[in-house]
């Protein structure tokens, strides 16, 4: 049957300018990390985007390497782009990466110009696209020189393969000279995609100041921890939950009794804010409007509209902030 998107789909979402640019994104993002790739249920994932979709949500994150195996997850989105989004490709942001091992050999992994450029090449043919809006350099390379790497990232949009480039995972100091040489280089860095939730805080540390002063937009992913910050692991490892499923990224070992009595100290205050614990999460990273978009990943359809749900009370008092802190110190 083809599918048609809800036609009230821009009603509800919230849509925040990315830094100084023209662009604006759903304050929430779908990533595709996880739940696309050839062991994935192909029917679960192509739900996952129609939701996000009809619920407002814009933007959908790549990279390279998301599976198993990697390559999978951009094949699965061509796959679903091609059957389901056909009309709708100018109302879709969708980014890539590449910094992590790719392929064997030198020229597969980390910052060079030979491994960004061929890698995106590699990307474009998976999803059967002309261009990504975002390309990201995924992790900082120690050894290629900074100038190098984004070089490779202004060239591919001069070369139209990218609308946009943004940085992941540079700390502050690495991210001000990557953020200065594209400036130079008449190409502006869009957006920064850092780690950043409740459990994992070291952009406070002058990433965001950073990225405030520069105007440069941030999108925190993992926003939910992988899933420890709601209340699923509160009696035990679900089956259907990604500890049970994938194990790879999110061990058993990792919900250790100390982090279970924060998340159910934190449950306590989202209960009293009328909230679900993901929600106050997603709430609390939103709060700050530096922060453009949360970059959620979903398992279930379900997931996603109950976090977007986060956007009916985005406020905090400064009680509920020092509760919180107290709790996570
Ligand atoms: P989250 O922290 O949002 O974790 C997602 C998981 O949390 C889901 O798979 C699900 O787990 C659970 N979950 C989500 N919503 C709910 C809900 N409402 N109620 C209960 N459980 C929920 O993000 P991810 O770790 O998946 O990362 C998101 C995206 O960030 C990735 O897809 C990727 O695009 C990007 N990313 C970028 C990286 C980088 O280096 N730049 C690194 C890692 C991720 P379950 O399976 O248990 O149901």
């Amino acid at each position: 049957m083809t599918y048609i998107p809800a036609a009230n789909r821009y009603e509800n979402m919230k849509y925040r300018r990315c830094g100084n640019s023209g662009l604006k994104l759903s304050a929430f993002s779908l990533g595709l990390w996880h739940n696309f790739g050839y062991n994935s249920n192909f029917e679960n994932s192509r739900n996952l985007i129609k939701t996000a979709f009809d619920n407002g949500i814009t933007h959908f994150d790549l990279a390279n390497n998301y599976g198993p195996p990697p390559g999978s997850a951009e094949e699965c989105m061509g796959r679903i782009l091609k059957l389901d989004f056909k009309n709708y490709r100018d109302e879709m942001i969708i980014s890539s990466k590449a910094g992590y091992t790719m392929w064997d050999g030198p020229y597969g992994d980390w910052g060079s110009k030979k491994y960004l450029v061929s890698s995106l090449d590699q990307s474009l043919k998976r999803m059967d696209l002309d261009y990504v809006d975002i390309f990201y350099h995924h992790r900082p390379d120690p050894e290629t020189p900074l100038e190098e790497t984004m070089a490779a990232l202004n060239l591919i949009v001069q070369q139209g393969k990218a609308l946009y480039v943004g940085i992941s995972n540079y700390r502050p100091a690495e991210a001000a000279k990557a953020i200065q040489l594209l400036k130079e280089m008449g190409t502006p860095c869009l957006i920064h995609q850092p780690k950043y939730s409740m459990f994992e805080r070291w952009v406070e540390d002058g990433l965001l100041d950073l990225l405030g002063k520069e105007q440069v937009g941030c999108i925190p992913f993992s926003p939910l921890a992988q899933g420890l910050l709601t209340d699923k692991y509160l009696n035990g490892i679900p089956a259907d939950s990604r500890v049970a499923t994938s194990g790879q990224f999110l061990k058993a070992d990792h919900i250790t009794p100390e982090r279970i009595e924060k998340i159910v100290a934190l449950n306590k205050i989202a209960q009293q804010r009328g909230q679900k614990l993901a929600q106050m999460a997603l709430a609390w990273l939103l709060r700050d409007e530096r922060i453009t978009s949360v970059l959620i990943g979903s398992s279930k359809p379900e997931q996603i509209t109950d976090s977007i749900k986060a956007l009916d009370n985005i406020i905090f008092s400064k009680e509920e902030l020092d509760t919180i802190n107290q709790i996570l110190k």
